[in-house]
C-alpha cells in the first residue's frame, strides 16, 4: 500500500500516493502537476525544515530571543541543532537578521535573530 501525504507546494493540496523502496521514491500518483512529484521526492529522499526556536539572551527585557535558520535544515540534523541552540547565550543588543551562529549542526547553515532586542540597564 502506498504512503499518503498532502502536497503543500500550492493551496490546492493534492493528496499524493507514494511508492517508496529503500528510501527512494519509485512512483507518485495524485499530483496535478510536476511540482507534486518534486515535493514528494524531496520529502522522501531529502526532507528539510526551516528551524524556528529561541536562545537565551542577557541584558534584554526578554530572557529569550526568537531565532530562525537561514535555510531549511536536513530533518536528521534538527535534533542536533536544537541541542546546540540550548547552549547559546547572547548579549543584547541584537538586531533582526544578525547571525547568532555560523554553522548550525555542521550544516554550514546560519542561525539568525528573528527579532531585534534592545539592551536594558
Ligand atoms: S501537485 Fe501541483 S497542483 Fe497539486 S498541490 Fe502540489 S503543486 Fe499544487
Amino acid at each position: 500500500m502506498g504512503k499518503r501525504m498532502i502536497c503543500i507546494s500550492c493551496p490546492k493540496g493534492c493528496e499524493l500516493i507514494l511508492e517508496v523502496n529503500n528510501e527512494k521514491l519509485t512512483s507518485v500518483k495524485g499530483n496535478d502537476c510536476k511540482r507534486g512529484e518534486m515535493f514528494a521526492r524531496s520529502e522522501v529522499e531529502n526532507p528539510t525544515r526551516v528551524l524556528t526556536s529561541v536562545v537565551t539572551i542577557r541584558k534584554a527585557k526578554s530572557k529569550l530571543l526568537p531565532v530562525i535558520s537561514a535555510e531549511p535544515l536536513p530533518k536528521q540534523k534538527i535534533e542536533e541543532a536544537i541541542k546546540e541552540m540550548r547552549n547559546i547565550v547572547v548579549d543584547a543588543p541584537v538586531r533582526e537578521g544578525e547571525i547568532i551562529k555560523d554553522d548550525l549542526a555542521g550544516t554550514g547553515i546560519k542561525l539568525l535573530a528573528a527579532r531585534s532586542l534592545k539592551k536594558i540597564g
